[in-house]
């Protein structure tokens, strides 16, 4: 299987060189050639495996120029029972009688962002050796707070890799600010950034695209790389996870097979929603896709009017990780519904970013409106939904999850869909834990650890050893920098 840019449907590119690469030259994203597809016969045979061999069957079909040995190999080493708790890896939860929570944060850094992360430097490195690559992979990385760690976590101490991370300031909460300054690896910096994701996350696309800065690298027998979710590499294990959700739910005899199920996921970027959709065009029986926004409802308002426009106020939330206005992977799904139309999606996003709008055609809203519904909801809304379901259905849930639940119930509402549906379930409540405390409890300690405690407490849930053990570890990154000077940041850390 090929790939092609989304900015260039004549670009031609293989699965490794698409992961080596990140983001196409031409400033699009790689996106395969054409869709594999499942049967429900497929997907009966993936519901009595293990997540391992489901990944594997999956990967397979995305990633043809690796061998079995190496698909195996990055699997193996990836998505072990002792890093995810289980064997089971991801976890399905009933919430009530019409949603399962699919809780996909049960890996080393306790947000989702490990079931993609724990992966890709795998999937990466063994793409430089199918590549005949010598260089030193670069990776920068632009997070809104849980990529940064899962990230860190993946990448330390791989060898041939250094990685780079850039957080918004005051855009990350104190939990996982401490999970990304204390990171050991002798490969790994952390620096933070005066200024909001999307700030972080255009600078760090500049210097993608930056050839002097290129050609420097080169020289110095380095190469760029990216592990935020524009690259494939990071795409293709979500995938993975809603197929396997799939077969689980049939394996459970919760649903029977070709049983309609619909997804709602809290989002940010985009790309676990997309990963979804993908799944969907696959073959899995997913129906309607729910796309829940937090209050930066850019997303809701492009799915509702067919206008995407930042031109808005930026809300830091107590859902950090879905404060964004630039959702990078939407660009995916436009290239698919408009019918892989490279210089209609090259217009949108000149459009974008000379104005900050684009508006798509009626024929491409209604295919829009056809897979996804958005939604939204404020701090208090999530707050007030935390307590509820914590309250009636003993279901503990963090600030991202709660928006999601809180979506989802409009959405029934609305609708009177009562299909079965899949809430993702992004983090684990401890990584936020003064926003669930407070949002389930009337008092709130002022240290972080002395609100785990109480936590705890009420819900029985245990710690994670992952959180609980930085309370010891020393911060090792305390750098602070504007981010007009992020590209004199790199050259200087790497030494050109
Ligand atoms: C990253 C993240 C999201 C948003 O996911 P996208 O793939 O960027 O849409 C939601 N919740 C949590 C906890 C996250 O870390």
């Amino acid at each position: 299987m090929m790939f092609k840019s989304t900015r260039d449907s004549a670009v031609r590119v293989s699965a490794s060189e698409a992961i080596l690469k990140g983001l196409s030259a031409d400033g699009g994203l790689f996106v395969p050639e054409s869709f594999p597809t499942l049967t429900l016969d497929d997907i009966e045979g993936l519901s009595e495996k293990s997540y391992k061999e489901r990944a594997i069957e999956v990967l397979s079909l995305f990633l043809s120029d690796f061998s079995d040995e190496q698909l195996v190999s990055c699997v193996e080493r990836a998505y072990s029972a002792k890093k995810f708790g289980s064997d089971s890896i991801i976890r399905i939860e009933e919430l009530n009688d019409t949603a399962q929570m699919l809780e996909l944060w049960h890996g080393p850094t306790c947000a989702f962002k490990d079931m993609a992360l724990q992966i890709l430097p795998h999937l990466l490195t063994t793409s430089a050796q199918i590549q005949h690559c010598e260089n030193e992979i670069v990776i920068l990385v632009a997070t809104s707070g849980d990529t940064g760690k899962a990230a860190l976590e993946g990448f330390c101490d791989v060898p041939g890799t250094r990685m780079i991370v850039f957080y918004p300031e005051d855009g990350v909460s104190p939990m996982q600010k401490r999970q990304m300054t204390t990171q050991e690896g002798e490969n790994v910096a952390v620096c933070a950034i005066k200024g909001n994701f999307d700030d972080a996350q255009t600078a760090v696309k500049t210097i993608f695209v930056d050839e002097e800065l290129r050609a420097s690298m080169t020289e110095n027998g380095k190469q760029f790389s990216s592990a935020n979710s524009i690259n494939w590499g990071r795409l293709v294990p979500q995938v993975v996870y809603y197929v396997a959700a799939y077969a689980q739910l049939v394996q459970d005899e919760t649903i029977k097979l070709g049983d309609t199920v619909n997804v709602c996921v809290p989002t940010g970027n985009f790309g676990n929603i997309l990963a979804a959709y993908y799944a969907k065009k696959m073959g899995v029986p997913f129906g309607k896709l729910i796309c829940a926004s937090n209050e930066n409802n850019v997303l809701t308002d492009f799915i509702r009017t067919g206008t995407y426009d930042k031109n808005r106020a930026f809300h830091a939330t107590i859902s950090p990780s879905m404060d964004i206005l630039i959702s990078s992977n939407l660009e995916r799904l436009l290239y698919d519904l408009c019918g892989e139309d490279d210089a209609q999606v090259r217009a949108w996003y000149e459009s974008l970013a000379k104005t900050g709008t684009f508006t798509i055609s009626d024929e491409v809203k209604e295919k829009l409106s056809e897979h996804f519904y958005g939604g939204c909801c404020d701090d208090t809304r999530t707050k007030e939904t935390i307590r509820e379901a914590f309250e009636e259905e003993s279901y503990l849930c963090d600030t991202h999850t709660a928006v999601a639940v809180s979506v989802y119930e409009d959405y029934k509402t609305q609708t009177d869909d009562d299909t079965l549906t899949l809430i993702a379930s992004t983090a684990n409540p401890y990584k936020f834990a003064q926003s669930v405390l407070s949002a389930v409890y009337d008092e709130l300690p002022a240290d972080e650890y002395d609100q785990i405690d109480t936590l705890c407490r009420l819900s029985g849930l245990s710690v994670p050893k992952a959180l609980s053990e930085l309370k010891e570890k020393p911060v090792r990154f305390t750098g602070s920098i504007p981010r007009e000077t992020i590209k004199e940041t790199v050259a200087e850390m790497l030494g050109l």
